[in-house]
């Protein structure tokens, strides 16, 4: 078992008080980390803002030198901190792979966005101009299913935009973001990023924050509710990234081999913990047999089991509070006699929060497992048989973060795609999101956007300059 320390000032510290982390895969103790409160908080931000006066001020490439050191550091340590998120996160080891590579790439492209000045009036009279200034120092605060991706995205813009950062991991995985810090102690000047730990109770604290101007949170809706609140205090801008209760929609014309396998893994990767997995499947009544039997079968070909072990495709849940939801809603399924493909019947026990591949024969629409973001390897197949009708089944939700449409026809699938109230639609994908293109949820699930320019403008304030050029001076 290792120690890990927070990154503050520069230095990586300790405050002589930890928290266990454990392995979801055997719910042993994997590693310790500093359980901090308001006084490491208070100095984490404190160093922060004395970074932000010479930070805001470096140019464009002293920031792209340094946030591509970043992705460097994080590239060349893949293969210790891919194995290192498996072992407090539980997803298998290829899919840990994929999030450490991907945030490298993530940082390596974003650190090429920029935001130019606008020119509002240039004649005769007066030339006015918007610059984008950085907001300041930010808190960040991300969740559990994504840990290392969810630090980037959050850190990454914040350098790009001239703000420092400090950061609170969730307290059931921070171990590889701690690594990363350890990593990136001399990449990044001191200050500019810090990386605290402590219990959900250290969230307020910075949300509340005096001298925090913005937060950027990735999490639940209730716990993004709770954020807005306290955030409107001091009205710190806020960008909230939150739930989905993802529709896919999969009309007659897809190939029923072909997409039973991609539509499994849109349920089921990194074991649907997975804001943007599909959560409701819409298949139109004519291949809905032979679908939901190709996806079954499929099913039957994956292993669940420790994410380090090699063959196995779904792991664990991450946490024992989760792994209880997630049972008690295929709990409540059972009851009421809703029919299963797959999974249901067995209960789980001994070691580890693994749930056996869930798959529900048509539900009803007002079914919890359908009706609520369930957050588990639990994919509800529901049969639909006009157009009109399911894209009222699918809007129908407090929710509206992505979807997605599965044809050969892909003007209907643009038609269909336009209709949704969501903030993403893929057609014959899923879960692909550019570094370019913004990412944000309608409705409750979410407020603002990141990713690409307009994610990057969160971090800053319009500035408009203007001067007289008629003047009478
Ligand atoms: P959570 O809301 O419980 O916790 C997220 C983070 O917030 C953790 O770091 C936690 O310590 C902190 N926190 C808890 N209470 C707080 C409070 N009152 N004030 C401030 N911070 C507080 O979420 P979770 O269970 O870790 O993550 C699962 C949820 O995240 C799901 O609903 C999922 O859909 C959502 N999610 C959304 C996206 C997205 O981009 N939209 C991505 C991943 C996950």
């Amino acid at each position: 078992m290792t120690d890990y320390k927070n990154l503050i000032d520069g230095e990586m510290v300790d405050n002589g008080e930890w928290l266990d982390v454990l392995n979801p895969a055997n719910e042993q103790v994997v590693g310790r980390v500093p359980a901090c409160g308001k006084d490491e908080l208070d100095r984490a931000v404190a160093a922060a803002r004395r970074a932000f006066k010479t930070w805001k001020k470096t140019s464009q490439e002293e920031r792209q030198q340094v946030v591509q050191g970043i992705a460097a550091a994080i590239k060349d340590n893949a293969d210790e901190l891919y194995r290192l998120l498996t072992t407090e996160q539980g997803k298998p080891h290829q899919q840990a792979q994929q999030e450490i590579y991907g945030a490298a790439g993530l940082a390596a492209a974003q650190s090429t966005l920029t935001l130019d000045d606008v020119i509002n009036q240039d004649d005769d009279t007066r030339l006015s101009r918007t610059r984008r200034v950085p907001v300041g120092v930010v808190g960040g605060i991300v969740p559990w299913n994504f840990p290392v991706m969810m630090a980037i995205q959050k850190i990454v813009p914040a350098l790009v935009a001239g703000c420092t950062i400090v950061l609170k991991p969730s307290p059931f995985t921070p171990l590889t973001t701690l690594r990363i810090a350890e990593l990136i102690k001399d990449v990044v000047p001191a200050g500019t990023v810090n990386i605290i730990t402590g219990e959900d109770h250290l969230g307020p604290m910075i949300t509340e924050h005096p001298d925090i101007d913005k937060i950027t949170f990735t999490g639940s809706t209730a716990t993004g509710k709770k954020i807005m609140e306290g955030a409107s205090g001091d009205l710190k801008r806020i960008t909230l990234e939150l739930g989905g209760n993802d529709a896919s929609i999969v009309l007659p014309d897809a190939d029923v081999e072909k997409v039973a396998e991609q539509l499994f893994w849109s349920s089921f990767s990194n074991a649907g913990q997975v804001c943007i997995a599909a959560k409701r499947v819409y298949i139109h009544k004519d291949i809905y047999d032979d679908l939901s039997k190709a996806i079954a079968e499929y099913a039957k070909t994956v292993v669940v089991g420790d994410g380090s072990q090699q063959g196995t495709g779904v792991g664990p849940i991450q946490n024992k509070k989760q792994y209880e939801r997630v049972l008690e809603l295929i709990q409540d399924a059972k009851d009421n006699g809703y029919k299963f493909l797959t999974g249901g019947d067995k209960d789980p026990s001994g070691t580890g929060y693994y749930v056996p591949i869930t798959i529900l024969d048509n539900p009803p629409e007002d079914a919890r497992i359908v009706a609520e973001e369930q957050f588990g390897p639990v994919m509800p197949l529901l049969k639909f048989d006009t157009i009109d009708e399911v894209i009222e089944r699918a809007n129908n939700s407090e929710y509206g973060l992505a979807g997605a449409v599965w044809t050969k026809d892909t003007d209907k699938g643009v038609e269909i795609a336009e209709q949704l109230e969501t903030g993403t639609v893929w057609i014959n994908e899923f879960m692909q999101l550019s570094p370019f293109a913004p990412f944000g949820g309608h409705k409750q699930s979410g407020f603002g956007a990141e990713y690409g320019v307009d994610g990057l403008k969160e971090f800053t304030y319009p500035q408009v300059i203007t001067v007289k050029r008629d003047a009478a001076v």
